[in-house]
């Protein structure tokens, strides 16, 4: 079926006028490059002085994009996108924490995440971040295999028991889980987890999801190979599809270090083996779930047509779309009302650490031409809209 993702009255339709004017103000100024560099470097030069930021951060980019600092603070947005037919992803966006004690902490508040999942019928998913569950340096040795010394080797046992107590609570409650990617140097221990967990949750239905980064070159191969893995192991796979947010640092560092580039040549290539990677799965459907996460009109048109094409419902419960909070309201909430199953990713955590995924949301959204772009001109035409229909 064809989604009106032009339809700016369903896209807007939890938003204020008030609402749509601070959100036209937001990407405006984000759209400036100079801006977001500079307010960057100001914000991080603040939290280096411990100098009081939410007073600025918290009504404006922050309110845009979380949910709130706190699971309860969070409900009133989740509320309100479940009455428009979108549900919640709770993603606890603190990033880049290095000690014993964050890390359980991060561990903790997942756990009370999924818990929570599990009493609220709008919050199909959880999620959480591999390097949150233990230190980056860690993952990244295994990955490369290199030698661990023996504070290090407890350190990795931790982490995959971490991750197994996450997927089996996320199993009790009957709440999948999504294990997001990040750099590709961490990958090869999150893949590995990732598979495993799966053959060990994932026999009734996918209840564990690994992601696949279509932006690198060897993604299509390798969630093939996982997919056979999970025939032969009688499981089904759980594959959570983006394209990937790091290529500016994968590039730098295998230019660094002399390796090849992991990432596809162009963004064609990414493009092609996006879509390549959703028709592959509902090829094989009756062993795949799949979760389209991205903030394309033409993969999630592409994905609803392979869907209709394939005589599945709407709402069949192995296909999800999904879309990041304040970003493509547009795509989401037409899918929702078309009866598709939407579920944005809605951060959440306190401000001074959620600052770098905002800087990212931030950075992201600087190109006139691109996301902001866009927002701006769908913003403006429901703007005109309400206006005529007064
Ligand atoms: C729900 C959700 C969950 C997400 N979770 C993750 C996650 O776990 N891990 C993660 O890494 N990202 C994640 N992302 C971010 C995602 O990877 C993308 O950065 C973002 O969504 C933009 O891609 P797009 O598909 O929306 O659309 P588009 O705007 O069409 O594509 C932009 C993307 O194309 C790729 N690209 C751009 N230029 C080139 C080029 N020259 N060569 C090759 N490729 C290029 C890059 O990946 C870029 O981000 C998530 C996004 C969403 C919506």
């Amino acid at each position: 079926m064809k989604v009106d993702f032009t339809n700016t009255e369903v896209a807007f339709a939890p938003k204020s006028n008030a609402d749509l004017k601070k959100a036209y103000i937001l990407f405006k100024t984000i759209a400036n490059p100079s801006v977001v560099r500079f307010g960057n470097k100001m914000l991080n030069i603040a939290l280096k002085i411990h100098f009081p930021i939410d007073w600025i951060v918290k009504p404006t980019i922050y309110n845009h994009f979380c949910g709130g600092e706190t699971i309860e603070e969070s409900n009133k947005s989740i509320d309100k996108m479940s009455s428009f037919k979108v549900k919640s992803i709770l993603d606890y966006s603190v990033e880049g924490k290095e000690e014993e004690a964050d890390i359980q902490l991060a561990f903790e508040e997942t756990v009370s995440a999924i818990k929570n999942a599990g009493t609220n019928q709008a919050i199909p998913f959880c999620v959480f971040k591999p390097t949150a569950m233990g230190r980056s340096i860690v993952l990244e040795k295994v990955s490369q295999g290199a030698e661990l010394n023996e504070q290090e080797k407890k350190e990795e046992l931790a982490f995959r028991r971490r991750v197994h107590e996450l997927c089996q609570l996320a199993y009790d409650v009957d709440i999948p889980i999504l294990i997001d990617a990040e750099h590709t140097w961490y990958q090869g221990i999150i893949d590995e987890v990732a598979n495993a967990e799966m053959a060990i949750f994932n026999k009734e239905k996918a209840i564990v999801f690994n992601t696949f980064q279509m932006y690198c070159h060897r993604k299509l191969d390798f969630l093939k190979k996982s997919y056979l893995m999970a025939v032969e192991g009688n499981y089904h796979l759980g594959a959570k599809f983006v394209r990937g947010a790091y290529m500016e640092s994968e590039r730098a560092r295998a230019a660094a270090y002399s390796y090849e580039n992991p990432i596809q040549k162009d963004k064609e290539s990414t493009d092609n083996a996006y879509n390549e990677a959703l028709k592959f799965c509902i090829e094989n459907i009756d062993k795949i779930s799949i979760f389209n996460g991205t903030h394309n009109e033409y993969s999630s048109q592409y994905f609803a047509d392979l869907m209709e094409a394939k005589g599945l419902q709407n709402d069949d419960m192995r296909c999800w779309f999904s879309q990041l909070y304040g970003m493509s309201d547009h795509i989401s909430f037409n899918l929702g009302k078309a009866g598709y199953n939407v579920a944005k990713y809605l951060p959440y955590g306190p401000i001074k650490h959620v600052m770098p995924y905002l800087l990212r949301r931030a950075e992201e959204n600087t190109s006139a031409a691109g996301q902001s772009g866009r927002e701006l001109t769908l913003l403006t035409t429901e703007v005109k809209r309400r206006k005529l229909n007064k």
